[in-house]
């Protein structure tokens, strides 16, 4: 794994939050973008040694809508950066571990994304995360 590249915290609300984050945390926002493919509107903040990601559910079918429900708000999961994500992927599955996904999918900022199930990882949702064009 290289460096955490980000920590992924599910909100309930974008707007409020993140006057949460600049204003009285006086950090600054990197981008906003809706994933689709994960039903969710992502905020980066720039935390500087490495990005907060704000999570907001788009619809009730999202899984960080689940998530909310099931155990409130708050931290989701933890990014590590990865170069070769398919590789990596299958050296993880050889060692064992559980993964959400068999193939990658795409993330905020362009990114691919696959997820370990926290049973395999100690209780945390681990995410690895190859950016395929620039940081
Ligand atoms: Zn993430």
């Amino acid at each position: 794994m290289n460096k955490v590249d980000h920590i992924g915290i599910a909100v309930k609300n974008m707007e409020e939050s993140l006057e949460y984050y600049i204003h009285t945390l006086g950090l600054e926002v990197m981008a906003i973008e809706e994933v689709e493919s994960q039903g969710v509107k992502v905020a980066f903040i720039d935390a500087h040694n490495v990005k907060i990601e704000l999570l907001e559910p788009m619809s009730e079918a999202s899984p960080i809508a689940k998530f909310i429900e099931k155990r409130g708000e708050g931290v989701h999961h933890i990014a590590f950066g990865v170069s070769d994500i398919r590789t990596r992927m299958q050296e993880l599955k050889e060692k064992g571990v559980n993964l959400l996904q068999d193939e990658p999918k795409p993330g905020a900022g362009g990114a691919e994304v696959a997820f370990m199930h926290p049973k395999s990882s100690y209780g945390v949702l681990y995410e690895l995360c190859e950016k395929t064009k620039g940081e």
